[in-house]
């Protein structure tokens, strides 16, 4: 995951207003793509999902409204990071917002940095596997900076599939996710690769971790997998 720049799709129609978004995104590490038209934006995630949307209110065509709507009700997209960029002071778009299940408001005119410490914010809580903390659980320590794994203080060796894997699972304890999930996250786009290709992942990861591999990487039966225990 490490060496991953997270990609953010910024959906706005005015050329000024993106430029100004690249211009302040990209220099603090993120990738940025952008799009015109919430159509060109839903495009674009279905080619790639991104690590979160930046979405302008008032688009030509379909309102930003509507696309976060369209994202927060299909399965693959459901937990996308969203920010909604609104006009100043439009109490009105806020509450029907909050309703779509955005993750924050940013108001024009905005401060850059403020922009981006509130995307962090918001990656950090939605997902944080790309949070950059270091994990511990149950004697199992993932360091994402150094790339590194170790089971009781001896290094675990894994591949970068595996370490993705094993990343979004610890990072969200308790929490189960199906196949379709895992491969839209940690694969990236779920049409190109067959479900088991997940399962293969997954006995690679246990047997890399060892004993304690099938404690920590639990099967739900008929849905998925989930990461069992708590971070230290
Ligand atoms: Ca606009």
């Amino acid at each position: 995951m490490s060496g991953v720049i997270p990609r953010i799709l910024v959906v706005e129609d005015e050329p000024a207003i993106q430029e100004l978004l690249r211009l302040t995104l990209a220099p603090s590490g993120f990738d940025v793509e952008v799009a015109g038209t919430a159509e060109d934006g839903l495009d674009a995630v279905r080619r790639e999902l991104p690590e979160a949307a930046l979405i302008d209110w008032m688009l030509p065509g379909m309102s930003g409204l509507q696309m976060a709507r369209q994202l927060r009700s299909d399965q693959r997209t459901r937990l996308l990071p969203i920010i909604m960029l609104t006009a100043r002071g439009d109490e009105g778009d806020r509450v029907s917002g909050l309703e779509t299940g955005a993750d924050d408001y940013i108001t024009k005119p905005f401060s850059p940095r403020e922009l981006v410490a509130r995307l962090r914010a918001v990656l950090r809580r939605r997902a944080p596997q790309h949070s950059g903390d270091v994990i511990e659980i149950d004697g199992i320590r993932l360091d994402p900076a150094a790339v590194a794994v170790t089971v009781d203080g001896d290094a675990c060796a894994l591949g970068p599939t595996e370490f993705k894997l094993l990343r979004l699972l610890m990072s969200h304890p308790a929490r189960v996710f199906n196949r379709g999930q895992l491969l839209d996250l940690v694969w990236g786009d779920h049409r190109f690769v067959e479900e088991r290709t997940v399962d293969v992942s997954i006995r690679r990861l246990r047997a890399a971790i060892g004993d304690k591999g099938e404690t920590l990487i639990e099967t739900v039966r008929g849905v998925g997998y989930r990461c069992n225990g708590k971070i230290e």
